[in-house]
């Protein structure tokens, strides 16, 4: 490992701020205890975000879920909205025609500018992990 005593004005601690002025030049953290409690905080983060995204995934699973249990194909954005649904929470996208179509797990449907219709259940075919890529619906 190459070491240098040199001036390196402007390189901060990344979790303080204290000025590095020594160690190896891509030097991050002025401790091993800042580098611990940062990469600690953005674990951390990371596992806020990836429950709010799901919560929202599932909140609109069980919205989509009770719409077809009750026989009810469509409804408005605004209705939608009032219960929670968040239209940019989806598993995947595809285009069949003209239309936008949208998956949440395993119910698709259309969305328009004010309401989505269509709503169907439709297990996944394959066991590819499921991700935000588009999908080939025929
Ligand atoms: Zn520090």
């Amino acid at each position: 490992m190459k070491y240098e005593i040199e001036d390196r004005e402007g390189k901060h601690c990344l979790e303080c701020g204290t000025s590095i002025t020594y160690g190896r030049q891509d030097k991050k953290f002025c401790c091993s205890k800042c580098r611990n409690d940062y990469y600690n905080r953005r674990s951390h983060d990371h596992r806020i975000i990836e429950q709010r995204i799901n919560a929202a995934l599932n909140r609109n699973y069980s919205i989509l879920k009770k719409l077809l249990d009750d026989g009810v194909t469509s409804a408005t954005l605004s209705d939608l909205s009032e219960w929670g649904f968040r239209p940019e929470s989806i598993t995947g996208h595809g285009k069949v025609g003209r239309h936008d179509q949208y998956r949440c797990y395993e119910i698709r449907y259309f969305q328009s500018v004010n309401k989505i219709f269509g709503i169907t259940f439709s297990p996944i075919r394959n066991t590819a992990p499921c991700s935000l890529t588009r999908e080939r619906e025929q």
